[in-house]
């Protein structure tokens, strides 16, 4: 498979990102999405920058997951800076009708592949934006949260971050346990990137949907803290969620696109081809692989997948399928247009 089939078959398949940081450029940074900008010509400085929707059109990616993170030293303001995020993402939007909508479900993920719109995600990434109140997960689900991510890189009320420490976290406190059932009530999708492993395993048991893990490598292609082992990819398939594989070399192991195919086959071999999906990172302060220096080099993913082997039944899964069928199978349970 060639760049030009694999970008035809972008065309024909939704194609989804699990997770880029892109919103918080666009709140503190005034970054605007609709311009197209350049990667920085040294790679070394390309920490961001890597998403705008001129290429995510030429990428052919309908729907971008924005994770909103926050900065929990201390923790407080946390709430307020994904409430700005989702108003920064909001606004561009309005600003752009014809190219930008926001999404909550995988029918409107469907429809702005139709329209050759961009599907906007808005996602929490670490759940210290919950500030202690379970009753702020229901008013960022109605503001159309779709996922909230337990951990980012410090602990927080939930539990505890991977940090390469085995039996240190705990697994989850009870409010973390708490706030996966009111996760599940919401029907806000559980994102299990930067989470311990105890807590990890906890949330899937108690989970009543599938769970996602947004952002990640796979420790069975090339070990590393942050990335997730055979048994949790395992036990991501038998709940019917999906693993969003990340496209830094600092994760992965290698520098080039053929270390995230490695990760992407790894897991397609051990959880099955329900389990593989796309969670690239962009614009999360880490170096992207190269041959993957922004979004518009997606369809390069896509062909040296192909190039491996992959078939193409299997490929519609990996870059958008197993994400949209994960996103149907949670739906937003109070969600109010508009928010
Ligand atoms: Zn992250």
């Amino acid at each position: 498979m060639d760049i030009a089939e694999a970008r035809a078959l972008h065309d024909k398949t939704p194609v989804i990102d699990l997770h880029a940081d892109t919103a918080k450029l666009m709140d503190r940074l005034g970054y605007d999405i609709a311009a197209r900008h350049r990667p920085p010509v040294l790679r070394r400085l390309s920490y961001a920058g890597h998403v705008d929707l001129p290429r995510l059109q030429d990428g052919g990616v309908s729907a971008q997951v924005f994770g909103m993170w926050t900065v929990p030293y201390p923790q407080t303001g946390c709430a307020a800076s994904v409430h700005r995020q989702l108003d920064a993402l909001r606004r561009a939007a309005a600003e752009n009708p014809g190219q930008l909508r926001r999404a909550l479900t995988a029918r409107d993920i469907r429809e702005s592949h139709d329209e050759g719109r961009l599907a906007a995600l808005s996602g929490i990434e670490g759940a210290q934006a919950l500030e202690g109140d379970l009753d702020n997960i229901a008013a960022f689900a109605r503001r159309g949260v779709r996922f909230i991510g337990l951990l980012h890189f410090t602990k927080n009320q939930l539990g505890s971050p991977a940090m390469g420490v085995r039996g240190k976290g705990g697994g989850l406190t009870d409010f973390g346990r708490d706030a996966v059932c009111e996760m599940n009530r919401a029907g806000v999708i559980v994102d299990l990137a930067h989470i311990d492993r105890d807590g990890f395993m906890d949330a899937v048991a108690i989970s009543s949907d599938p769970v996602m893990v947004t952002h990640t490598g796979a420790s069975g292609a090339h070990r590393h803290w942050r990335n997730v082992d055979d048994d949790q990819l395992r036990a991501v398939a038998r709940k019917g969620g999906c693993a969003g594989v990340i496209f830094a070399p600092r994760f992965l192991g290698g520098e080039g696109i053929e270390a995230v195919c490695d990760h992407i086959v790894h897991i397609l071999e051990v959880a099955g081809e329900d389990t593989p999906a796309l969670g690239s990172d962009f614009d999360g302060f880490v170096r992207p692989a190269r041959g993957l220096e922004d979004v518009s080099k997606l369809p390069a993913l896509t062909a040296a997948l192909g190039a491996r082997g992959v078939p193409p039944r299997i490929l519609e899964k990996i870059v958008g399928e197993n994400a949209l069928r994960v996103i149907g199978d949670v739906p937003p349970r109070l969600a109010e247009a508009g928010g």
